[in-house]
């Protein structure tokens, strides 16, 4: 069984273990430092980067973890174990961890940034109008919940039901989280400027994948999927080269959503992955998300409820707050050993591969 000591309870130790398994495995490591914000215990915050293999090489396979703050937790784990696991790169090839994409979220347990910002909407385009949801205007008041008891979550799921019957499936995943940037107390909110994070990532890209010919992004998710099993999202159009290099990479199953549990996938703004691939025109980038399988569609739903109403709400019962943030951090970071054992048996298995299938670019 895998060694699950690789997770960590809090930022602090996890990117202490970070930085040590780069040291060790001789990586060379970069710290951007967040000049604002802290973690909880008034820790200083960063995006760190650690480079293995030469940092000209032409062919750069990079992981991303902690896009979604709290989702960081099993990513540091997966990028800790694998620098842990004495790699072997082929010639020409480096591998580049990002850790902790949204360092606020994940110190501080949530998806959001400082801002209440979804990271993953937030590379939007903020000099033109930005992409509209009306549906999301129409949704937010239902899943505004103000005290959270049974009784108003099942209002507010009986509402959102009733809105999907409406529109569809897929009208209803655009509205609910395809991300909205007219409702700063909501969900998926995609911000009215730039977040650190995103400023941070963007200069991470251009000083380590610059000279760079050949680079693949897996930005690592959970709460996607059947529990303990990883799924993957591919952006990439059908019938491009990079949708064919994921496909051979990592087999039908990288390209064809299988495991996927959301009935109809949203048409996402402003997300990381699609920034990163137009930051690197001279680059065949091949960039794929993976997300490790937790609770049915309808508890992360729930569970994005409760981060709405434990940021807004919850300071007014502090009591119930701590009860219901138990609850959603299982949602996202399940303590299971098992579950935990899966993630990194299987993030070796695809990061090996696609370092060999980057390799042979
Ligand atoms: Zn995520």
């Amino acid at each position: 069984m895998a060694d699950i000591a690789a997770f960590s309870d809090s930022y602090a130790e996890a990117r202490r273990k970070f930085v040590e398994a780069a040291r060790r495995a001789g990586a060379k490591l970069t710290s951007y430092k967040h000049p604002a914000q802290r973690g909880p215990g008034g820790e200083a915050l960063y995006l760190d980067v650690a480079v293995l293999g030469p940092g000209d090489a032409s062919r750069v396979f990079v992981v991303g973890s902690g896009t979604h703050g709290i989702e960081g937790y099993p990513g540091s784990a997966v990028q800790r174990a694998w620098l842990g696991g004495r790699p072997r790169l082929p010639k020409g090839t480096a591998v580049a961890f990002f850790h902790a994409q949204n360092p606020w979220g994940f110190a501080h347990k949530t998806r959001t940034t400082e801002e209440n910002v979804d990271l993953n909407r937030n590379f939007a385009d903020f000099s033109a109008p930005l992409p509209a949801n009306a549906g999301y205007g129409e949704l937010h008041p239902a899943l505004a919940i103000r005290d959270w008891n049974e009784e108003s979550i099942s209002a507010a799921f009986a509402a959102l039901d009733a809105y999907r019957e409406r529109v569809g499936e897929k009208a209803f995943s655009d509205a609910f989280n395809g991300g909205q940037y007219t409702h700063p107390d909501g969900i998926f909110y995609g911000g009215a400027r730039p977040q650190w994070a995103n400023s941070a990532f963007r200069a991470a890209v251009e000083t380590h994948l610059e000279k760079a010919r050949s680079i693949a992004f897996i930005d690592l998710h959970t709460g996607i999927g059947p529990w303990c099993e990883h799924v993957y999202l591919c952006f990439h159009p059908e019938g491009s080269p990079a949708r064919e290099r994921a496909r051979a990479w990592w087999g039908e199953r990288a390209v064809n959503l299988q495991g996927v549990t959301h009935k109809s996938l949203a048409t996402y703004s402003g997300t990381l992955i699609d920034a990163f691939a137009a930051m690197l025109p001279k680059a065949a980038v091949t960039s794929i998300v993976v997300e490790f399988g937790t609770l049915a569609r309808r508890e992360m739903q729930r569970a994005g409820l409760a981060q709405r109403w434990m940021r807004f709400e919850g300071p007014r019962d502090p009591v119930l707050a701590a009860r219901v943030r138990r609850e959603y951090e299982a949602a996202f970071y399940p303590a299971d050993p098992q579950w935990r054992a899966a993630v990194l048996e299987q993030s070796r298995d695809f990061i090996d591969r696609g370092v060999a299938g980057i390799s042979s670019t």
